[in-house]
């Protein structure tokens, strides 16, 4: 990806959306590179998810949240532990309790280093926010489900098992019925499948449709995606819809033994047919990539 292509991926504190009471989100204004951020307030805590690029963003970030809290003590987790997601932690350590899955944790170990250097090299603009990172390691591990207490309401941190990572979490604040999906969900774009073969195979696309066939059943009211607009639950149909559909035309030509090259052209020229106001149509051939290499479970 070229410099000119890729705006400096700078997280602004403006258009501060309340979805409910004591519960904010930070757009990403359509920046690539800048994801949703949400903070979400108890009587006693208040849970900041994601750090935006770079320890830069994440200082802007903490400080809206220092100021957001006005004295209550801070928690901190990502949803993933891709760059824009997590790379900015550092700045919270000392003010913060960083909070993660296991799986998540051991995704930052054992591939944070290549992700770094990957996304150094997406350009200038991306590497400056890069250069003083140092991969963070969390205070606090679970392995499965965490219930966080923030006094007076309960945020549900769970793992959800491999989809667009291998170390996926989802952040639940049941009493507003918000949901933050990360890059499980994007609002007007095709999903992100991190297809990278040989170095970064771990996107599933069977496995993310099971886990958008949950999230779609929990009757979330409100959605917040990684990056674009926040949504009701229709958010959640929508990409499990599209997983459906990919996976289905991908598997019909695999099955008739279709060179992979074509199956990419047909199914990728289809889905800009159902979906042509959806930007990022190139993640639609990783996609099929990583589709071709499943198999019914
Ligand atoms: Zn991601």
């Amino acid at each position: 990806m070229a410099d000119h292509v890729l705006p400096d991926p700078v997280v602004h504190i403006a258009d501060v959306r309340e979805l409910d009471h004591d519960l904010v989100v930070v757009p990403d204004g359509r920046v690539q590179l800048v994801p949703n951020i949400g903070v979400i307030g108890g009587r006693d805590a208040v849970l900041v998810v994601e750090t935006g690029l770079g320890p830069g963003n994440a200082e802007k970030v903490l400080e809206f949240a220092t100021e957001y809290a006005k004295g209550r003590r801070l928690y901190l987790t990502t949803t993933h532990f891709h760059p824009e997601h997590a790379f900015g932690a550092q700045v919270f350590a000392g003010e913060a309790t960083f909070l993660l899955n296991r799986a998540q944790a051991e995704d930052l170990k054992v591939k944070g280093p290549g992700y770094l250097d990957m996304f150094r090299g997406l350009g200038e603009r991306a590497a400056r926010h890069l250069d003083d990172v140092v991969l963070p390691e969390p205070d606090l591990v679970y392995d499965d489900v965490y219930d966080l207490e923030l006094g007076g309401r309960v945020v549900q941190l769970r793992a959800t098992g491999r989809a667009h990572t291998k170390g996926d979490q989802v952040v639940r604040v049941p009493d507003a019925g918000v949901l933050f999906t990360g890059d499980l969900v994007e609002t007007g774009q095709f999903a992100i499948f991190p297809w990278f073969p040989p170095y970064d195979t771990d996107v599933s696309g069977t496995r993310w449709i099971t886990v958008m066939e949950r999230l779609a059943g929990e009757g979330a009211r409100v959605v917040v995606p990684g990056h674009g607009a926040v949504g009701g639950p229709e958010l959640l149909a929508d990409v499990r819809d599209y997983l459906r559909l990919l996976r289905d035309e991908t598997w019909a030509r695999r099955d008739s033994a279709m060179s992979e090259e074509t199956i990419v052209e047909e199914v990728r020229a289809l889905m800009i047919q159902r979906h042509p106001e959806w930007t990022e149509r190139d993640w639609i051939d990783k996609g099929v990539g990583c589709l071709c290499t499943e198999h019914p479970s």
